[in-house]
């Protein structure tokens, strides 16, 4: 099989082209970074606007780069969610028209199975069942996955995701926006003193595997303050005294960030051992994922439960295509696809989207144990 894989359900437009022997033919990302940091955030019309410019382009790389035409192709994989809706719709459109014209199957992919999934691409041993930790600028999931398309979710962030707290830190930092927040933070952290502040970590108090980074980043934005730091002044121009204040407080961030990590998959590991006692493998994807120090702290935990850590490379754990075309490809193996879309379709269809579509049942035993 070939499959190609489109992304546009955020900030990024991705496409790929994988086999299903897990070869990838192609990658290729536009990212919107420039508008991120000249708006602060994602703005959905501007967003939508900068997907419609580059997804043509962006899907012909992704085929002249594989060496391969529409014709070749065994189907076409996009993510119809979650996300913003007016995103979705442009990678949605699009793959629609190709499979119609081509007459191709199309597969929807949920975004963070795909986050999760990648892994068994790059980690050929990874079977189900298998733990996943998805950190990413949206979402913040510990799962448990049975199946394929079979999942129980354990955690979830009652407020902001961790890459969402990176992405604020670095804010208030003054730090270059012009790529994401997060490996800003990491890259400022290795100069700073981590134990410098003690910011508490949050849930302390909640036995169970939910997150929370909102009062974090209120921690965060306080210390900021009350050290007179002044985000207006680009790091890059700050003193030398500046500087390692600010690196200290991104060391101590990152720190207590990543620590709830920890603590939540200790318990989340436990949970998981006792629904399916052959679990060997804890895969952590998503953009957060690509950090060096989240990985090495979550290699300790995994080693103390005899578990192996399956990480994908950085260019995996953020936004792809690779990903969306790897599920697609697990997905259509099962069966599990829709028919060539008719040619005649309405330019103003209302696709099936799902902005908000959770992953997997919520764990009901976690609840009464928690308590
Ligand atoms: P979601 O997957 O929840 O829809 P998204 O698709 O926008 O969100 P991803 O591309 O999966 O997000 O991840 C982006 C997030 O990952 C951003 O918040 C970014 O700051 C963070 N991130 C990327 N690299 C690093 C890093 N090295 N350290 C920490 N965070 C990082
Ligand atoms: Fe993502």
């Amino acid at each position: 099989l070939v499959v190609l894989g489109i992304e546009t359900s955020c900030d990024d437009t991705a496409a790929a082209v994988v086999r299903s022997s897990g070869e990838i033919l192609s990658q290729v990302v536009s990212s919107q970074a420039d508008l991120l940091a000249r708006y602060g955030g994602v703005a959905p019309k501007m967003a939508e606007e900068a997907h419609s410019r580059v997804i043509d382009q962006v899907i012909q790389e992704a085929l002249d780069k594989a060496n391969v035409s529409e014709t070749d192709l065994s189907a076409v994989a996009v993510t119809i969610g979650p996300g913003l809706s007016l995103c979705l719709r442009v990678g949605v459109r699009k793959a629609r028209r190709i499979a119609s014209s081509f007459n191709l199957p199309m597969v929807g992919i949920h975004h963070m199975e795909a986050h999760a999934l990648v892994a068994r691409l790059i980690e050929r041993q990874l079977r189900f069942p298998f733990m996943a930790l998805l950190i990413s600028g949206g979402h913040n999931l510990l799962i448990l996955a049975q199946d394929l398309g079979q999942y129980i979710q354990l955690g979830t962030t009652i407020d902001d995701a961790i890459g969402e707290a990176y992405d604020k830190t670095a804010k208030w930092l003054g730090l270059d926006m012009r790529r994401s927040g997060g490996p800003a933070i990491e890259e400022l952290a290795r100069e700073g003193d981590a134990e410098s502040i003690k910011f508490s970590i949050p849930m302390k108090q909640h036995k169970d595997c939910n997150f929370s980074y909102a009062g974090l980043k209120t921690q965060v934005r306080l210390a900021i303050e009350s050290r007179k730091i002044n985000a207006e002044i680009p790091i890059s121009c700050a003193s030398s005294q500046d500087r390692s204040s600010r690196a200290d407080i991104a060391a101590s961030f990152q720190r207590v960030a990543v620590l709830h990590l920890e603590e939540r998959c200790e318990r989340a590991i436990e949970w998981a051992l006792n629904i399916e006692p052959s679990i060997k493998h804890l895969v952590v994807s998503g953009g957060v994922a690509s950090n060096e120090y989240v990985r090495a702290r979550l290699g300790h935990v995994v080693k103390k439960h005899s578990l192996q850590l399956v990480c994908p490379p950085p260019s995996l754990c953020t936004d792809n295509g690779v990903m969306v075309a790897w599920t697609g490809i697990e997905h259509f193996r099962m069966g599990r696809f829709d028919p060539p879309p008719p040619a005649d379709e309405p330019e103003d269809l209302m696709y099936d989207l799902r902005p908000r579509w959770p992953l997997g049942e919520e764990y009901a035993e976690g609840r009464s144990e928690a308590r």
